[in-house]
């Protein structure tokens, strides 16, 4: 009675395996633009049309692909970053499970053109409902190019699921800003249909988080720089006067990686606790840097969550550099004359 088992087809595999990698636009947007951070890019460019649903373009100047690798880099599985399980451990990259690319073409329309610096030419692959055109030469400056076009046109499906072409922008740029964030020193466009959002110069971090954060935020923000027992936090925590109504401000990076986690939310509210009201939630941009052994990245696909090795040693430290901060200025504001 019961029916043979049989190995799914690749292409089904990938677009399985989409639906936990890209559950919308922003998502692959992420992976795109930390493709292009892995490949050290110095700038980059993103244009989007009607909230990344018809349209995702990244452009880099970064290292590139060689045009043999081209057709491998869209493979499932294929990767330059990790080689072994102790690299795995190590890793240092944004992107490391190969199967960003795999994914997106296999609910998209996909076009991957590359032209590492000093090659002759650059050469572009299509890749659509798991067939891949072979490579052809094309124009294009040193780097790589990424159009995704029609996220979802396959899967009917899912691509129900998608939101407005609004909601799905304001994904998409909230998924541009946490990178934007973590790279000052990347020249980074924003366009959506066809208008500039954002057009961020090489800068130094307070001036990149000037710009996103708002200027109230930085004139008032405290600077955050502890160090302990091989665990860094930097980066600006804003002034307890300035709590907002919502969440949305707030950044915490691991290792360079945007995360949304338990532990150091609680952490962090809670070196708050006593200087902001209740209902108000603080701002912040913090970056923690921590050997890369000492926390499990690869927890999640979209890498959000993350799990440390020492949990409590890791809560501890990030509430007494923030708690640091915040008395400071309290100190600070109870004698003027300091000023
Ligand atoms: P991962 O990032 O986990 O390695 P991806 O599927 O996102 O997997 O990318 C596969 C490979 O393609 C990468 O390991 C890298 O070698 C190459 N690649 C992808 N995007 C770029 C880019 N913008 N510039 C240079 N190489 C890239
Ligand atoms: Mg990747």
């Amino acid at each position: 009675m019961s029916a043979r088992i049989q190995r799914l087809p690749d292409h089904l595999v990938n677009q399985i395996a989409a639906g936990e990698v890209v559950e919308r636009p922003a998502a692959a947007l992420k992976e795109l633009l930390e493709n292009s951070i892995d490949a050290g890019a110095s700038r980059v460019t993103v244009d989007l049309a009607e909230g990344g649903i018809r349209l995702i373009r990244v452009n880099d100047n970064g290292g590139g692909i060689a045009a043999d690798d081209l057709a491998l880099a869209l493979d499932r599985h294929a990767t330059s970053k990790i080689r072994s399980l102790d690299d795995l451990e190590h890793v240092g990259t944004l992107g490391f499970r190969g199967e960003g690319l795999a994914s997106i073409a296999a609910i998209s329309r996909l076009t991957l053109t590359s032209r590492p610096p000093g090659a002759e030419m650059a050469w572009q692959v299509l890749a659509q409902d798991g067939a891949l055109h072979p490579p052809e030469p094309a124009a294009h400056a040193e780097g790589t190019t990424v159009e995704v076009a029609d996220v979802y046109f396959n899967t009917p499906a899912r691509r129900k699921f998608l939101k407005s072409p609004n909601t799905e922008y304001a994904h998409c740029e909230a998924a541009f800003e946490r990178i934007a964030l973590a790279h000052p020193e990347v020249e980074m466009t924003l366009r959506h249909n066809g208008k500039v959002s954002w057009r961020l110069a090489r800068h130094t971090l307070a001036e990149r988080v000037g710009q996103l954060l708002g200027n109230d935020f930085a004139a008032s923000a405290l600077s955050v720089d502890a160090q302990a027992a091989g665990l860094t936090l930097s980066g600006f925590a804003g002034s307890p006067t300035l709590g907002k109504s919502s969440r949305d401000a707030q950044y915490f990076f691991v290792n360079g990686r945007f995360v949304r986690d338990k532990l150091v939310n609680h952490a962090v509210r809670q070196a708050y606790h006593d200087v902001l009201h209740h209902d108000r939630h603080p701002s912040y941009a913090l970056f923690l840097t921590l050997d890369p052994a000492a926390v499990d990245v690869n927890v999640h696909p979209t890498k959000v969550e993350v799990r440390f090795r020492e949990a409590q040693a890791v809560h501890q430290f990030i509430f007494h550099a923030v708690n640091k901060a915040l008395a400071a200025s309290k100190a600070g504001a109870d004698s003027p004359t300091e000023g």
